[in-house]
């Protein structure tokens, strides 16, 4: 039997499904192994791009965890596409979508990118399915979220996007969360205003203005109407499509250092981004996953607040965010630049379990003549490669750098490997070594034409 890491994308038909000899799971030399998709630093690496390559390989896209917070750009024949719950690969005609168990959705927000992708002409009845299990994000929220963070106060906030994100998942922690399923359900009316009572009394307490139930029944009764065709019990259509020998993609939204466990917390999503994560927003197995993808940038960025050892604030950081186009998908929030963190890497490496790197970005350095690498902390007078789990120690850390010549010239146009500046290929296989796993993928423009691809 074949590697599971190798796998030829020649075929011109795409990836077809062969039917596996049961108990044995046979798969051609043409089909994708079941891949999930992760983002290795603070979310922004550049996922959506690389999404877009593995997707062209996928029966199924499939995403497991976060909410309408991520926001991928994807530009297909000159038109762009916004997206934030609807996977990417609805874009490809022919593929499949699940939005998983692990998903919080805003059923409004769901069904604005419905009726946007049809405008557009994009089917997508009968190609996406939700599941019943997902929670659900309600306009309480919504305005609890905005609530909260203004009652944290400038020191203490997380710099969350006010979506609702954050309050949908304590309510599914809290047992109280509704879900999907639930919008179909006869007591869903009841629930729904019993739920109200409860955020009224906090956001009354947070100096908030409360709202009004009947008015959020009608709204979400309607709603119901609407997404009814596409909820579906989807742990049962991912094993289906497994056991038929479709290649799924598992895409990760934000980042490793926004996992709620292995990120920075509390400056951290309210989710488990890492590739475990996918197990658990999707009801795969661990033992179905054959390969991980990680999505790395050539330097740092963080959105919001918390700690940020290798933050550029002088001019440079001003350059690389405007080099790098640094702005927020969803917010248009400037993000914080810094250098590469080779502990961040490695951290990431190691908890998602790395097979392949897809590097992005590289193009932002081509006009450094040196370029810094962070390769430890210094935390009270020691070095450690480790990451700190208080975030006090984190804040201490002091990052030690080596340096690199760089290559000053353009790269954007290069699409052999082999033809990169010496001083780039230097670079990008230091990176490797200092973090592990193989480089898959090296991107330098934002266009699909400027992706570098070595194992991927
Ligand atoms: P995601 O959330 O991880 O998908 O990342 P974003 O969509 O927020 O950021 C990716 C942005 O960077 C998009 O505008 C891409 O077009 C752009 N991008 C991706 N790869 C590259 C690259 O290699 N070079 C440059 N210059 N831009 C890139």
């Amino acid at each position: 039997m074949r590697s599971p890491f190798a796998y030829s994308n020649t075929s011109p038909e795409g990836f077809r499904a062969v039917a596996p000899a049961d108990p044995v799971r046979v798969r051609s030399e043409t089909i994708m192994p079941n891949t999930v998709l992760i983002g290795a630093q603070w979310g922004d690496e550049g996922k959506g791009k690389i999404i877009d390559v593995l997707t062209a390989q996928a029966d199924m896209v499939v995403r497991y965890q976060g909410g309408s917070n991520a926001g991928h750009t994807v530009v297909v024949a000159g038109r762009k596409f916004v997206l934030h719950l609807v996977p990417s690969g609805i874009l490809h005609p022919g593929k499949t979508c699940v939005i998983g168990n692990g998903v919080v959705v805003d059923p409004l927000a769901l069904i604005a990118e419905i009726r946007m992708l049809e405008q557009e002409g994009v089917t997508v009845r009968g190609r996406l399915t939700v599941s019943d299990r997902a929670h659900l994000v309600l306009r309480y929220h919504n305005a609890l979220d905005t609530a909260d963070e203004a009652a944290r106060g400038d020191s203490k906030r997380i710099g969350t996007t006010g979506r609702g994100i954050g309050p949908a998942y304590r309510d599914k922690v809290c047992r109280c969360g509704l879900r999907m399923g639930d919008l179909l359900e006869r007591d869903f009316p009841e629930r729904l205003a019993a739920n109200v009572v409860d955020a009224n009394r906090a956001l009354t307490a947070l100096g908030a203005v409360p709202l009004d139930a009947a008015g959020l029944q009608k709204t979400y009764a309607e709603a119901a109407q609407v997404l009814a065709p596409y909820i579906a019990d989807t742990i049962e259509i991912v094993h289906a499509a497994d056991r038929a020998g479709s290649s799924i993609l598992f895409e990760g939204a934000q980042g490793t250092m926004l996992d709620v466990d292995f990120g920075t917390y509390p400056f951290v999503t309210s989710s488990s981004p890492t590739s475990g994560g996918a197990c658990i927003g999707t009801g795969i197995a661990p033992n179905r996953i054959q390969r991980v993808v990680g999505v790395i940038k050539c330097y740092t960025t963080r959105v919001g607040e918390g700690p940020f050892p290798t933050e550029l604030t002088d001019a440079l950081g001003e350059d690389l965010r405007q080099r790098g186009g640094e702005f927020g998908a969803t917010t248009g929030r400037p993000r914080r630049c810094g250098w590469f963190d080779a502990v961040v890497g490695r951290y990431a490496q190691m908890v998602n379990g790395v097979d392949l790197w897809a590097f992005t970005k590289l193009d932002v350095l081509d006009t450094l003549p040196v370029i810094r690498i962070c390769t430890a902390y210094e935390l009270d007078g020691r070095n450690i490669t480790t990451m700190p789990a208080s975030l006090a120690a984190f804040q201490r850390c002091r990052p030690v750098y080596e340096e690199m010549p760089g290559w000053l010239q353009a790269t954007s146009r290069i699409t052999r490997y082999e033809d990169l500046p010496l001083q780039a290929r230097a670079y990008i296989e230091r990176l490797v070594q200092l973090i592990g796993g193989k480089l898959g993928v090296l991107s330098v423009g934002p266009g699909r034409e400027t992706t570098l691809r070595l194992g991927l």
